[in-house]
């Protein structure tokens, strides 16, 4: 393929992915951003198969065969839940590419690079290498911590800000010297090997040290580093649609770790630094009161009895898989003259959108699905509420509580309608691993068990 023609097949693959990136940004049109991002990827991958940049074919083919069947695989077998720890370790093989690729670019002896134009490829080699590395190591850490391989609670090692700025001075000496090395004809391997090495540990110790409740702004992080891997890979192989594409996810996650930390009420460089809420030194206030556990049969009665119902979902649904069963009790309900709504709180479940898409899998028509600012004020003409599977997003601590690892954080206050009923299956804690006085409180009831099992009893019990 001509040269041309690929550069025009690129500008085409990119204006499509601007399109997807437009589309998802909405849920009604988000099905076909999708499409726009997967047209513009076939039309990438192939234009960059045919152009003149591929040197053996063979190779080509078994490496598009391997990742694809992988990808494949991966996709076939994640269940909806593992859905964030998929993207988390996609996230680290973008890195891991980028590492692999500046390693690739350095060895490379066919290069007739001189004077500035030498340079300016070493120091895309220098820091293609360190983001791909942060993004690679912390990647990794946070699909340990989102598979609950790792635990969520964040380690702060004593002096951790001291270790994070001696790791970033060495850095840039690092990157001096590596500069000089290459310069002089020395052996440049070296620090770029220890920088590889400090960005591995600096990307465990970023990751470590974040809080259960803030792990919302490191996902939407490292996907935003994951976008300037790709566009430090696009650098390196002077590949424009690379560079163009990687600078877009890298800014829209950027821009989603930011609507996050608004989310959460977080100072971004506070999350970063960790261990942020933990700082207070006080102890969290004890839970203390009884519990009211209510039946199905119960839930029905007090659902047919309400006017103004409001659904919140949290990650337990998405474990139960009860978003199915939900819409069904929500049709019914509707049917008989009832305003049902879904409340969702911006970090419910374990990764950017989950409800918006568990809803949008149970074809739960958009204009009934309300946002956490939309229904805050509203509570006081709610007459029931159903909180499924959720526990960190309804956790009234959060703003009374100024020494809960949550404080300050937004939540549906739903306590202020008239009766709550919670759905879960103990009396477990949620992922910040917080206790939650909601569950004691007086107007709270308790309908213990699987949610999709107990939501299919209260639909058995609405229709009998
Ligand atoms: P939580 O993790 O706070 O609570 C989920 C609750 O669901 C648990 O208390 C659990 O209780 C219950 N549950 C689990 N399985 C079932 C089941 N089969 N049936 C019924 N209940 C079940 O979830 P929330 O959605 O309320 O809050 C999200 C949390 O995750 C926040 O802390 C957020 O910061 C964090 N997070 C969010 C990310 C994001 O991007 N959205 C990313 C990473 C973390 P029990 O075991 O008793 O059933």
């Amino acid at each position: 393929m001509s040269h041309s023609l690929v550069t025009m097949s690129y500008i085409v693959a990119a204006i499509l992915f601007i399109f997807s990136l437009s589309g998802l940004s909405n849920q009604e049109t988000a099905r076909r951003g999708n499409y726009y991002g997967m047209l513009g990827m076939a039309i990438a991958i192939i234009a960059t198969a045919l152009s003149a940049s591929v040197s053996s074919y063979a190779i080509l083919i078994i490496a598009l065969l391997i990742g694809g069947a992988i990808g494949a695989k991966a996709a076939l077998k994640v269940e909806m839940t593992q859905m964030p720890e998929l993207v988390a370790i996609m996230h680290s093989l973008v890195g891991m590419a980028a590492v692999l690729v500046g390693y690739a670019n350095f060895m490379d002896s066919s290069s007739d690079l001189i004077g500035v134009e030498k340079n300016i490829h070493e120091i895309e080699i220098y820091i293609g290498v360190l983001i791909g590395a942060v993004t690679f190591s912390g990647s990794v850490i946070a699909f340990g911590k989102l598979s609950e391989k790792i635990s969520g609670k964040p380690l702060l090692l004593p002096g951790r800000h001291w270790f994070n700025l001696s790791l970033l001075i060495a850095t840039l000496v690092l990157g001096y010297l590596f500069l000089q090395q290459t310069e002089t004809g020395g052996n440049a391997l070296i620090p770029l090997a220890i920088m590889t090495a400090i960005a591995l540990i600096f990307g465990v110790h970023m990751v470590m040290a974040i809080g259960g409740a803030d792990m919302p702004v490191v996902i939407s992080m490292l996907n935003s580093y994951s976008g300037w891997a790709a566009a430090a890979t696009g650098f390196m192989l002077s590949n424009d649609l690379l560079i163009v594409t990687g600078a877009l996810v890298g800014s829209s996650g950027a821009i989603l770790s930011y609507i996050m930390c608004r989310a959460m009420n977080r100072n971004f460089i506070s999350v970063i630094a960790g261990g942020f809420g933990t700082a207070s030194g006080g102890i969290a206030a004890a839970i203390e009161g009884d519990v009211q556990p209510i039946d199905a049969d119960e839930t029905a009665q007090l659902l047919l009895e309400a006017k103004n119902i409001m659904i919140i979902p949290g990650y337990g649904m998405a474990v139960a898989q009860a978003q199915h069963t939900v819409y069904e009790i929500t049709k019914l309900l509707r049917d008989k003259g009832k305003k049902v709504g879904f409340g969702i709180h911006p970090v419910a479940g374990r990764m950017p959108g989950h409800m918006n898409v568990l809803l949008a899998e149970a074809k739960v028509p958009y204009d009934i699905v309300y946002e956490m600012d939309e229904i805050n004020e509203d509570w006081a003409h709610v007459d029931v509420s159903i909180v499924i599977g959720a526990n960190d997003i309804v956790n009234p601590s959060a703003l009374d509580d100024p020494n809960s690892p949550i404080a300050g954080m937004p939540v549906l206050e739903c306590w202020k309608g008239e009766t709550t009923i919670v759905l879960k299956r103990s009396m477990a804690s949620g992922y910040a691993g917080v206790g939650n006085p909601l569950f004691v409180l007086e107007n709270t009831r308790m309908l213990f068990g699987d949610a999709n099992a107990t939501m299919q009893a209260v639909l058995k019990a609405l229709k009998d």
